[in-house]
């Protein structure tokens, strides 16, 4: 019987105390680092450029969706326009 329920929780406790305790960016151990760069909130950071890479790997991203929502809501607008979609009560 190799049954081990207790393993799941035991997975999950070890990789909250790791994500908690590393940089989020590079990975370094943070045992020990006296300055640790929060980010976010729950973003852990081992120095100022790490955070940095992430808030601008962050506005990247942010920029990039931005532009996918526009260019959808354009496209939601030129449908609205067509003639077919006046309602009666415009007239
Ligand atoms: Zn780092």
């Amino acid at each position: 019987m190799f049954l081990r329920p207790c393993c799941d929780d035991a997975d999950v406790l070890h990789g909250h105390h790791h994500y908690l305790d590393i940089c989020f960016r590079c990975r370094k151990l943070l045992a020990g680092n006296r300055d640790i760069f929060m980010y976010r909130g729950d973003m852990p950071f081992c120095s100022e450029e790490c955070r940095q890479e992430q808030i601008e790997i962050d506005e990247a991203r942010e920029q990039r969706s931005k532009q996918t929502v526009g260019a959808e809501q354009q496209r939601q607008r030129q449908q609205k326009q067509s003639p077919a979609r006046i309602p009666v009560w415009a007239w």
